[in-house]
């Protein structure tokens, strides 16, 4: 996984309760699980990524309930849903704005400062309407290798 040896220490310094407790959420044992795994550190997990980590500390949880807490969060704002890959949902634990690289062939994602990307152009919106936000997602892949099929 993504976590090295500086990411374990502050996962361990997270305090996950008082954190959901901080947003009014009330604690159960898969929320505190999941928030002490997502939370503590900005990062992109998918739902079956954060399911199989579960899983593998021993913890048995259902997808459903990965789903529910997910969303419960995102919608609490402790997470940034993604609308990035039609396969999978992907969880952002930074929710201040910026965009992303998503690697097609790991299945990886990584920000992109907002400052890095420029519009040129950008389409009039439809009459009567406003631009509320911009979504950049952009797809790599190794050099010399030909597009995801
Ligand atoms: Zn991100």
């Amino acid at each position: 996984m993504d976590a090295g040896p500086e990411a374990n220490a502050q996962h361990a310094a997270f305090d996950a309760v008082s954190f959901l407790q901080a947003h009014g959420i009330r604690i159960t044992e898969p929320r505190r699980r999941i928030a002490e795994l997502l939370l503590g550190r900005p990062q992109h997990r998918s739902a079956e990524q954060v399911t199989d980590a579960l899983r593998r500390e021993g913890f048995r949880i259902s997808k459903a309930t990965v789903y529910n807490t997910l969303n419960l969060f995102a919608s609490h704002g402790l997470l940034r849903e993604l609308a990035v890959d039609p396969r999978r949902s992907w969880f952002d634990s930074n929710t201040s704005r910026h965009f992303h690289f998503h690697d097609v062939r790991r299945g990886v994602l990584s920000d992109v400062a907002v400052a890095e990307v420029q519009f040129a152009r950008l389409p009039e919106p439809p009459p009567g309407m406003e631009v509320e936000s911009v979504e950049v997602v952009i797809r790599v892949r190794p050099k010399g290798e030909s597009p995801a099929g």
